[in-house]
Formats: C-alpha cells, structure tokens, sequence
C-alpha cells in the first residue's frame, strides 16, 4: 500500500515525501479513502497510530478541491482537542502536511490572549485546531463563527468527556451547518461515548485500529 494509491493529490504526497513517511499506517489505509469520498468516519484508535495524519490528509485535499476562500472569522475545517498540548501538535502537523496546498491553519487555546485569537480569526482560516473552553469564548465574544464549516473533527472523545466538555461540546455542535463531513475519534468506546458518536454523525464508516 502507497500513499499515492489511498488517491491523495500532488501536494499532499510532497509533504509526505518532506516527512519522509514510508507507508501509510492501518488507520491511514483505511480511512483516507472514506474521508476523499466524503463519509463520516467513526474512529476507535490511540494517539502514536498516524490518526492525525489519517483525517489531515484527505481533508486537506477535499478543502483545497473546493478551493473557496474562508469567511471572515469563520474556518472550513474545525478540529476540537481536549488539551492544548493536544491542539497546537494537531496544528504542527496541520501546518507541515498543508505546506504546498496553501492553506491556512490557526490554533486556539486557553491561557493565552485573546487578542491575539481575535487577529488570527479576523480574515478567516482554512483550518482551525481548538480547545472547546476557548472556542466556546470565542463564539460568545462574535470573534468565531462556525456557519461556514465542511469538515468538523473531534479528537480524543473519551478524554473530552473525563475533562467535562460534554456541554460546551454540544453547544458548539448546535452551531454546526447539518450539511458537514463529521469525523469522530476516540481511544475507548463506551455506550457513553458510542452515543454520543450516534448524535454527531450521519451514516459513518468504522474504523478500528
Ligand atoms: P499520531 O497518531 O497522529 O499522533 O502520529 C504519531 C506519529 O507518527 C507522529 O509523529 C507522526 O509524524 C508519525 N506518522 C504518522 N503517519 C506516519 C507514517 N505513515 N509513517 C511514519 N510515521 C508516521
């Protein structure tokens, strides 16, 4: 299995060749080519698997294939992290796998001023990486709006879930068009979370690794 044969596009596979990534990983084979087709993907797979790579890459390819500019304050593709640690490593390798699409990539977390958000979001960002804390204050304060969105990611749900995000997460998926490509993962599936899973997700593609 190549990476050149999950269907990615030229950019994509020269960021991976910079990476100097051999194969893909099993969630990487199977899910890249579920994400290219559009579907919602309902992933059950840990941190060191390539997962990040595994939704980055085809959305970066979907975004760039629609190539429409983000409104301002809005982004195309939201990625909600439970920890900031998390988000700004999510957002390095957003950065380093979109280098030759040209797009955008902002990363907000808690503990860190707001103003500094606030010019980031202003023209608006091809790819946003959050925590829900300050995402949710960022929407409240009309500095980001979420109307605009085609790839929605939530990472790490079962740690989500531990750190009581569980209200700020539904408020922020009310906010959400119901015309989106929803992705979910998760290390652990619990009937909690499954659940939770069912709500966002419309139709998804199982993955587990
Ligand atoms: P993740 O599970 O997304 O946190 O990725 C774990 C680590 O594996 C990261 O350091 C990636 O850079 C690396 N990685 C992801 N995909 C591949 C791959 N196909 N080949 C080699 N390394 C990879």
């Amino acid at each position: 299995m190549t990476f050149q044969s999950l269907g990615l596009s030229e950019p994509v596979l020269k960021a991976l060749e910079q990476k100097n990534y051999g194969a893909p990983t099993p969630i990487q084979s199977q899910a890249i080519p579920t994400l290219l087709d559009g579907r919602d993907l309902l992933g059950i797979a840990q941190t060191g698997t390539g997962k990040t790579a595994a939704f980055m890459l085809p959305s970066i390819d979907r975004l760039v294939a629609a190539n429409r500019p983000p409104m301002p304050g809005s982004c195309r593709m939201l990625v909600l992290a439970p920890t900031r640690e998390l988000a700004s490593q999510i957002a390095d390798s957003a950065r380093a796998y979109a280098r030759f699409a040209r797009l955008s990539v902002a990363c907000v977390f808690g503990g860190t001023p707001i103003g500094r958000n606030r010019r980031a979001m202003q023209p608006g960002v091809d790819i946003l990486v959050a925590t829900p804390g300050r995402l949710m204050d960022l929407i409240d304060q009309r500095i980001v709006r979420l109307d605009g969105l085609d790839i929605f990611v939530l990472d790490e749900a079962d740690q989500m879930l531990d750190l009581g995000f569980i209200h700020t997460l539904k408020r922020i998926v009310r906010l959400l068009p119901k015309k989106r490509q929803s992705l979910f993962f998760s290390a652990t599936m619990p009937k909690s979370i499954r659940e939770l899973a069912d709500a966002f997700l419309t139709n998804p593609a199982e993955v587990s690794v």
